[in-house]
């Protein structure tokens, strides 16, 4: 078995089941969570804990004490755990019996499954607090499409007194009792561009007076390769949207690209931009053209301490016995918020196979995984504030 499961997990099971299950019913999308945020809060206040609501507009947070006295500065800890709530703005296709009944809105992401797993890890940690110090839940709002819901969380003090944070996603296509953690970065800083090369259109058939955008189009595609193709480091451009007219006999008067740019710190991420920067001012002197370069910066990287890494691996190697995978995710996350400002780890936590990974339409996840994602929890925890070990 790939996974061993504590006895007084396994018995939530059914709980944890029925929870995701609702929430993958009922997705909500960006800020306007107010459902989810609802039935979360109403959870947490159940199990007898100060709630904060409306935090970061429609974020929820509680803290759980230990019952362990303080013995030592180190042992005063605050940890917070974060789940995200959103969903996406994608219409579901799959035949669960649990599929989302809000139509073009689906819980694609696993978010729901993250916000199960992490009420009925309070819920279990509640009933027994043997340990020192404290856990922070926070339930984040907003953090797909760059609506930087952990931002306004920040703003709003949710990070006041916590000294580490800690999140997870399930992830696709791993294996339940595989997991991915990178001991430097949790994913990559995620930028988009937009440029419209604006030429003069005209009849096919008489060039002559007109501009064509599309030899210029086709050079910056290519120069925008170039930019990676001499330097060693692991930054990556993608131009994955050329639109223009459909017209064959035609020369359009504009094109239009769109691209991602993926990078691990701030320096290749201005590199990057100068040089787009450089080579639209050069094809449009070379081509005589206008050219409008839109850069947007989106989600930094997540940074994973090496003091909080510690602890999340020593958890989820007494839950997992597959393989660890190590390479940094490709993805935005605005976990990165967090770790900018406090010390952190971000673990993925396979899901199970399968052909359709995250933000698909047929996207659903090995249910196992509930049961891994609380382990996770309750023993990171457990670990943690039961030790001085810095
Ligand atoms: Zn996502
Ligand atoms: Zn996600």
């Amino acid at each position: 078995m790939a996974i061993r499961i504590p006895q007084e997990v396994q018995d939530f099971y059914e709980e944890v089941q029925n929870i995701y299950r609702k929430l993958h019913r009922e997705p909500e999308l960006e800020y306007n969570v107010h459902k989810t945020a609802g039935f979360v809060a109403q959870y947490l206040k159940d199990l007898g804990l100060e709630v904060t609501e409306g935090i970061g507009k429609t974020g929820v947070s509680a803290v759980l004490k230990g019952i362990i006295p303080i013995d030592s500065q180190s042992s005063n800890l605050c940890i917070m755990f974060r789940a995200d709530m959103d969903a996406l703005p994608i219409e579901e296709d799959t035949n669960l019996p649990y599929k989302s009944i809000n139509p073009g809105c689906m819980h694609a992401c696993g978010h729901d499954a993250h916000v199960a797993i992490l009420l009925v890890s309070a819920k279990i940690l509640t009933m027994s607090p043997d340990f020192q110090g404290s856990i922070k839940f926070v339930f984040q709002p907003a953090e797909e499409n760059l609506k930087k819901g952990a931002l306004e969380m920040i703003k709003d003090g949710v990070l006041d007194g916590v000294d580490e944070v800690y999140a997870i996603h399930v992830g696709k296509p791993l294996k339940i009792g595989d997991y991915l953690f990178n001991n430097r970065f949790g994913s990559v800083n995620n930028d988009h561009f937009a440029v419209n090369v604006v030429g003069k259109g005209g009849h096919g058939s008489c060039p002559e007076g007109t501009n064509d955008p599309i030899p210029v189009a086709a050079a910056m595609i290519q120069a925008f390769c170039g930019i990676s193709a001499n330097r060693q480091r692991p930054f990556r451009i993608q131009t994955n949207i050329v639109r223009t007219s459909d017209t064959y006999n035609a020369i359009p008067t504009s094109v239009k690209l769109k691209g991602a740019v993926r990078s691990l710190d701030s320096e290749d991420r201005e590199f990057v931009i100068k040089r787009m920067n450089e080579i639209c001012l050069g094809l449009e002197v070379a081509y005589d053209i206008t050219i409008e370069l839109e850069f947007k910066r989106g989600y930094g990287t997540v940074k994973n301490n090496k003091n909080c890494g510690f602890w999340c691996l020593r958890a989820i190697r007494q839950i997992c016995f597959g393989t660890q995978f190590e390479q940094i995710l490709q993805i935005g996350e605005d976990f990165s918020y967090f770790t900018d400002r406090k010390p952190g780890a971000y673990l993925l936590i396979g899901c199970g196979e399968g052909e359709h990974g995250m933000h698909n339409s047929k996207f659903f996840i090995d249910e196992q995984v509930l049961l891994v994602g609380i382990s996770y929890w309750v023993t990171l925890a457990k670990n943690r504030l039961n030790s001085d070990n810095y």
